[in-house]
């Protein structure tokens, strides 16, 4: 590793509940971090739109914060990486830069009936045998052509190469740099449904299929590239941006699962398990995806990911929807204070079922209740939940891959719970392992800047800084947990038939 003492990377974490800059020592400790909140509005059922204004100024904001606010970060930082919620979509004008409509986000399922549509067509096994994925509204191309097909004069702008689109990277790096860039990196390119993953190239039958002109999109870049400077006056400062990655393969760099079989589950509004695939793709049996993990020096490789809509996301509904607490965390001595779950399950599709189910149809359900169940029940339901989800997707994998993992890397928001961790530890059998650098997503964009910037010669050392926290075995004995995620089982099958 090069001299790098007071050297600082600087990430730009834009996820789904908050925007936050985080700058990191080579050491991959946080010496500054501002967060700003973000709000999501619901315009009808199924609908789920963040202002791409907002998402744009707390970035910037958060940046200017945290580089004023920490002595001399000026002068230290060296680079920046951009990590992002994956899929959610913007369309803007070329010209003026503003957006043409809200900002489209993952979990949003209007665009369920085009799926569906397109999968009675027979076209599921064509796509997902280049893209990976499936044919599912969580993606990005119906969202994009959702938004040429409804906003007036949105198609007639795009085929006269008047509109751009981009994920939020490409939308936040095309800001940074005041328009100068209009680029993306493979990961979150290989979330669209319009690219070819073998190639990591967009595809023509792709984007004739979905009905998008290709003069919209961005160019597509290893995960460390010249993403080009952040314009003198925003920052105060021109800083290059060094790297880009979804969020998911953040936290997948992040946790340094850079070996073929490594796996890390990242809990936060959704819950996202990525297993490292190596340099060659295996396509899924199991439902579910495959993915680009990271692009570097024009080699890919590959992960199997579990996605799950809804983790993070229910413990914000039982605190705003429901009132039941005031934050998040007091969700744990409320599980805590029972000694089981009385046979009350939540089955938190609240945004429809994703892997392995995939069911964007079905919404979420609480069974099991009783004369004698509390708040307290509901609970614990909604964080047992995160272990009985984790468990479906590690089940899939299995049947996939025919090797069971050792070990759980796990990140995210919700592993501060540590009934979940636990929870996670008993129902998987599984020892669970959280890092030393809470901040995975963040850690992981900006350490491939570090990686652009020559602080890093590349993964191996990114992988000797990370640590682990803690440790946490499986108490539980194996037949206890089989049955409870048997009620688990039963209280899915209830919801989806069969
Ligand atoms: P994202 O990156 O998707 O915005 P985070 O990783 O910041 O999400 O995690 C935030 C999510 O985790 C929120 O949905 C919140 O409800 C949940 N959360 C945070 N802390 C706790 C906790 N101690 N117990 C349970 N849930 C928590």
């Amino acid at each position: 590793m090069a001299q790098t003492d007071n050297t600082l990377l600087l990430a730009i974490d834009q996820g789904t509940t908050s925007s936050r800059a985080i700058l990191f020592n080579t050491q991959g400790e946080i010496c500054g971090l501002h967060q700003q909140e973000l709000a999501l509005s619901y315009p009808q059922a199924g609908w789920i739109e963040q202002d791409p204004e907002a998402i744009w100024r707390d970035s910037l904001q958060v940046c200017r914060a945290v580089l004023q606010e920490t002595p001399s970060a000026l002068t230290d930082t060296v680079a920046i990486g951009i990590t992002n919620q994956r899929e959610t979509t913007v369309v803007w004008d070329k010209e003026s830069g503003e957006p043409v409509y809200n900002a489209i986000v993952w979990q949003d399922r209007r665009t369920a009936a085009v799926c569906e549509q397109l999968i009675a067509q027979g076209k599921e096994a064509e796509v997902s045998a280049k893209t990976g994925l499936l044919l599912d509204p969580y993606f990005s191309a119906t969202k994009i052509a959702w938004i040429l097909d409804n906003v007036e004069g949105a198609r007639e702008r795009a085929e006269a190469g008047q509109l751009l689109f981009g994920t939020i990277d490409t939308f936040l790096l095309w800001r940074l740099t005041e328009g100068q860039v209009h680029a993306t990196d493979a990961t979150n390119a290989s979330r669209t449904l319009l690219m070819n993953i073998a190639t990591a190239q967009w595809d023509d039958e792709l984007l004739a299929l979905f009905n998008i002109p290709r003069s919209m999109l961005p160019e597509v870049r290893d995960n460390v590239a010249s993403f080009g400077c952040t314009a003198q006056s925003l920052l105060g400062v021109e800083l290059p941006i060094c790297a880009m990655i979804g969020d998911q393969q953040a936290a997948l760099v992040g946790q340094a699962c850079f070996d073929k079989g490594m796996i890390k589950s990242t809990y936060g509004t959704g819950c996202f398990m990525l297993m490292n695939l190596g340099a060659e793709p295996v396509a899924s049996k199991q439902r579910l995806v495959t993915t680009i993990a990271y692009q570097l020096n024009g080699q890919t490789t590959y992960a199997l990911e579990g996605s799950i809509f809804v983790a993070g996301a229910a413990i914000q509904w039982l605190r705003d929807g429901l009132s039941m607490f005031k934050h998040a965390s007091e969700s744990e001595a409320m599980a805590q204070s029972l000694a089981g779950n009385n046979g009350v399950y939540f089955v938190p599709a609240l945004t429809g079922l994703g892997a392995p189910y995939w069911r964007p149809d079905v919404r979420g359900a609480i069974v099991g209740l009783g004369r004698d169940t509390t708040s307290a029940h509901i609970a614990r339901a909604a964080l047992e939940a995160q272990a009985y989800q984790t468990r479906d997707l590690v089940t899939a994998m299995v049947a996939d891959l025919g090797t069971a993992p050792a070990v759980l890397r796990a990140d995210g928001g919700l592993v501060a719970n540590q009934f979940v961790c636990q929870f996670l530890a008993d129902i998987l059998h599984l020892q669970i392992e959280v890092p030393a650098v809470t901040e995975a997503t963040a850690w992981g964009a900006a350490s491939l800047a570090g990686v652009g910037a020559g602080v890093f010669a590349g993964t191996e050392d990114i992988a000797s800084v990370w640590q682990k926290q803690h440790d946490y075995m499986p108490q539980m004995l194996s037949d206890e947990a089989d049955t409870l995620y048997d009620g688990w089982q039963q209280a899915v099958r209830g919801l989806i038939g069969g």
